[in-house]
């Protein structure tokens, strides 16, 4: 079986990446990574399913054991990615979503040159102020230290592989799940079936006395 496609979303805060990572894993079978962090729990965010939620000792620990992917502060708080689930469902074919920040999207390039990059934008920066403000999770101050990183952020959309505009819902969830479902044909993530069509010409040669020395 063929390795599964690692792919990274990111997004600036306030982009709409919650609601396609959650319709994403509802409908098709993606496994999304579930981070460590060291921020505290929203309300109704729940440790396992939402977040690792970890002291900063113990995030400091997952860092020192090499427990993690990739690793980030972001606006005053550590998010990392642990490592054994995601090596362990690509390994069994399982195609992997990881959603984090910029910064780590890069790391994750470096470690997986054939990762799949996908960046979420609003289709305005008005249109990402009032989404961040309407959802109503994060207090004034937080809005403003969001908006200011997204300042940072936006430097890093052209190292993405494509930017998908989440204008419409169901729009930017189908782009995503096809640009996943298309990587499955690239060169790269076709390793065992390059391999077998190799051997089988050979055997085929090889049975018929023709083999190519040269
Ligand atoms: P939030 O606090 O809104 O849940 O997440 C803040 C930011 O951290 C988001 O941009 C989210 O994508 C990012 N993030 C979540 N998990 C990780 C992770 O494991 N690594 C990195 N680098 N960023 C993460």
């Amino acid at each position: 079986m063929e390795r599964g496609i690692l792919t990274v979303i990111s997004g600036f805060s306030g982009a709409g990446k919650g609601t396609i990572m959650r319709e994403l894993i509802q409908r098709y079978d993606y496994f999304l990574s579930v981070s460590a962090t060291t921020r505290s729990p929203r309300a109704g965010e729940v440790d396992g399913k939402d977040y690792y939620f970890h002291t900063k000792e113990q995030f400091q620990q997952m860092i020192n054991g090499g427990e993690l992917i990739e690793w980030a502060e972001y606006v005053g708080n550590f998010y990392g990615t642990p490592k054994k689930h995601v090596e362990e469902q690509l390994a069994q074919g399982r195609d992997v979503l990881l959603e984090i920040e910029m910064q780590g999207g890069m790391l994750v390039k470096e470690q997986f040159p054939d990762a799949l990059l996908i960046f979420i934008s609003p289709p305005s920066a008005s249109v990402l102020r009032e989404r961040l403000m309407g959802r109503g999770t994060e207090s004034p101050e937080e809005i403003e230290k969001r908006l200011l990183r997204a300042v940072e952020e936006v430097k890093y959309m052209k190292d993405y592989d494509y930017i998908i505009v989440n204008d419409e819902l169901e729009d930017a969830i189908k782009k995503i799940n096809d640009l996943i479902q298309y990587d499955h044909y690239k060169a790269c993530n076709s390793a065992l079936m390059i391999e077998k069509m190799e051997r089988e010409i050979r055997e085929i040669c090889s049975a018929e006395g023709r083999v190519n020395h040269g």
